[in-house]
């Protein structure tokens, strides 16, 4: 049985295994798809990580990729359905974990699986193509009106990156609460092809003519729909959602949260089980916060092993 599995290969899954590697642990690292990178793949330019020059965010991962099969670390291609307690013969916990493709079991885990886009709830019509990442789906409305939907740091600087390549660019709010970065929002609505629509709430999207129609409930009962904006393409940044399905034990490793409870060492409330990354109860969700979760969560295993497993 291994020491301990990695659950994930963005950021902080990725950090955890250079660390695991220096710390000498019999260790494996696990994810749906070697160049799956997890979020950061979707950030258009990474300005704030330390030591690097500005670069798109999918490069930073890839150079960390590069340097994990420097150290002959390999990213094994699974996709992880569920993650449970089990006990050995010698009574000891130990942590199982069922594949799409098998089943594996570790001394400990590190679960770093991260977060994936919140999908708008409201009723879309059959065929209209909802994109969640301006730097992978920009290129095919190039000339074109398109909206974005949020009103997050996501939304601003996808708007900004879209507004390079489209016509014009609309950012649709549900309220008037902008929670962007003051500076990158100042700059967005400096820009001349991009505008902001606040207290447009969608709650339909439907095509007429080739021209998709953006539809919010309004107070007037004698119209109750109005639309708004008329695009080529809709775009959505609405936040993220934490990838805890696989988590059998919910209701002791997340209590009343989605997100994974841990002290600032990473460690759960159950032995063995250590969580790093956006995963993670916490306030600050990025990219060197997620590298940091997955030095400290190895840290923690270390000694994990050391009190536990070597009695
Ligand atoms: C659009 C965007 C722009 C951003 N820009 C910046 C920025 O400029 N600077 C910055 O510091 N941060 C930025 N962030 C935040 C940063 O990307 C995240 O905080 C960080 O990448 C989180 O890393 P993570 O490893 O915790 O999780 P994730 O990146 O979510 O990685 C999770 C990993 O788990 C894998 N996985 C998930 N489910 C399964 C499963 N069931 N089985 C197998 N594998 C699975 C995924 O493939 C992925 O490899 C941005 C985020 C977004 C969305």
């Amino acid at each position: 049985m291994k020491d301990l599995i990695i659950l994930g290969n963005g950021i902080a899954g990725m950090t955890a295994a250079l660390y695991a590697k220096r710390a000498n642990l019999d260790f494996k690292i696990v994810g749906r798809d070697e160049y799956d990178f997890g979020q950061i793949a979707n950030a258009i330019m990474v300005e704030n990580y330390p030591g690097i020059e500005p670069m798109p965010g999918f490069d930073l991962a890839m150079k960390i990729h590069d340097q994990l099969e420097n150290n002959g670390i390999k990213i094994e291609e699974h996709e992880v359905l569920k993650v449970w307690p089990g006990i050995t013969p010698e009574n000891r916990i130990d942590w199982r974990i069922a594949y799409k493709d098998g089943e594996d079991k570790a001394k400990a885990i590190i679960y770093a699986l991260g977060a994936k886009h919140r999908e708008l709830n409201c009723e879309i019509e059959e065929g209209i193509p909802i994109h969640y990442c301006a730097l992978c789906d920009g290129n095919f409305y190039k000339g074109k009106d398109v909206a974005i939907i949020g009103g997050g740091d996501v939304a601003f600087t996808q708007a900004e990156y879209l507004s390079k390549i489209c016509k014009n660019v609309v950012i649709l709010m549900c309220d008037e609460n902008i929670t962007a970065w003051p500076s990158t929002a100042e700059r967005v609505k400096e820009i001349k092809n991009v505008s902001i629509e606040y207290n447009f709430p969608i709650k339909s999207i439907k095509k007429r003519d080739g021209r998709i129609y953006l539809f919010t409930e309004i107070s007037n009962p004698a119209l109750s729909f109005k639309y708004g904006p008329i695009v080529d393409g809709v775009f959505v940044a609405i936040g993220m959602v934490p990838n805890i399905e696989p988590i059998v034990e919910k209701e002791i490793i997340c209590p009343n949260s989605y997100y994974i409870y841990t002290n600032d060492e990473c460690c759960s409330n159950r032995d063995g089980f250590y969580a790093a990354g956006d995963i993670r109860g916490k306030t600050t969700r990025q990219a060197i916060t997620a590298a940091a979760d997955g030095a400290t969560a190895v840290h923690s295993v270390c000694s994990y092993l050391s009190r536990y497993w070597s009695k």
